[in-house]
C-alpha cells in the first residue's frame, strides 16, 4: 500500500506516546516495533521517552518539581 517498506520516522515519533501507552492498534504497533528494530534514531528516542515516562510516572506529573520539568524540557529540546 506504500512504496516504503514500513512506516517513516515522523510517523513513528507521532505515534510514540500512544505506542508507549498501549493505545494503538495491533497492526500499527507491529509496524512501529519493526521500525524500532531497524532504526537506531527512533529506537533511542523510544527508550528516552519510556525512561522519561517512568520517571514522571513515579513522581506524579503534578508533583514534579519545576526544576525537574525544566530539565526534562531542556532534554526534549536538545534531542
Ligand atoms: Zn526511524
Amino acid at each position: 500500500m506504500s512504496e516504503h517498506d514500513g512506516i517513516r520516522c515522523e510517523e513513528v515519533i507521532g505515534h510514540l506516546l500512544h505506542y508507549l501507552d498501549g493505545e494503538i492498534d495491533a497492526a500499527k504497533r507491529a509496524e512501529i516495533d519493526r521500525h524500532l528494530q531497524e532504526c537506531r534514531g527512533c529506537c533511542s528516542r523510544a527508550e528516552f521517552e519510556k525512561a522519561l515516562r517512568d520517571k514522571i510516572g513515579k513522581l506524579g506529573e503534578e508533583k514534579a518539581p519545576a526544576s525537574l520539568k525544566r530539565r526534562i524540557k531542556a532534554l526534549m529540546d536538545a534531542f
